[in-house]
């Protein structure tokens, strides 16, 4: 089966690496896949899934977290500000935090309902306009930012450019990481899951190669 393949995979990377076992966690992206197959995959007992868009994330995971004990959902798409609150009543951990103005809203809605998911700060290390994440050069000051605000911010998540070499920018965000004091690193998907495992990631978001290609038809 797909999943324990990937499993197997990643237990073999980390262990080349000298990495603790469990320290790169899977996080199963099951946005767009049929229901069963999500399902087929909750039943062999994983419980750690990614979706990237609020809205449909609030159409199935509700009724699946009552279904099955101890799911960890985690955002990792863009978030609209007006979504914030949803996004923070469904989510357990949001990998997109990209600007002032969402970590503002993030903090005055944890205020609100005394809560706040476990967060992550999406990077745009290609410097790529129509990609989400903020630029390299503006991270410092949004750091500083979630730290004033007190935001649970534990690491970094970026998505390379399609066309470079992904080590490269696993490299960079670990370099911005360890920079900024962040033990948490967000990358790596199907096609490059064990380079990002080799460069320090503690969440790989793989979704093909569990549930098979996505049918956007
Ligand atoms: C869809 C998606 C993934 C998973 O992509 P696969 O190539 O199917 O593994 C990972 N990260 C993000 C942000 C995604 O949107």
């Amino acid at each position: 089966m797909a999943l324990s393949d990937i499993q197997d995979r990643i237990t073999k990377e980390e262990a080349r690496m000298g990495r603790t076992p469990g320290s790169a966690q899977l996080i199963a992206v099951s946005k767009v896949q049929p229901l069963e197959r999500v399902v087929a995959v909750l039943e062999e007992g994983h419980r750690v899934f990614g979706e990237n868009k609020v809205q449909e994330a609030a159409g199935k995971w509700p009724d699946l977290k009552e279904k099955f004990d101890g799911v960890e959902l985690h955002l990792i798409g863009p978030l609209q500000t007006n979504k914030t609150r949803q996004a923070m009543g469904l989510f357990d951990v949001i990998h997109s935090v990209d600007r002032p103005k969402l970590a503002r809203a993030i903090a005055r809605i944890a205020d609100e309902e005394g809560h706040c998911p476990r967060l992550f700060i999406q990077v745009n290390t290609g410097e790529e306009d129509q990609k989400a994440g903020v630029l390299p050069g503006d991270l410092a000051e949004l750091v500083a930012l979630c730290r004033e605000l007190n935001l649970p911010v534990e690491g970094l998540m970026c998505i390379p450019p399609s066309d470079e070499e992904p080590s490269l920018h696993f490299a960079l965000l670990a370099k911005l990481a360890k920079k900024h004091g962040f033990e948490g690193l967000s990358m790596g998907m199907s096609s490059d899951f064990e380079r990002a495992i080799a460069q320090g990631a503690t969440y790989v978001r793989v979704g093909s190669a569990i549930f098979g290609e996505r049918d956007y038809a």
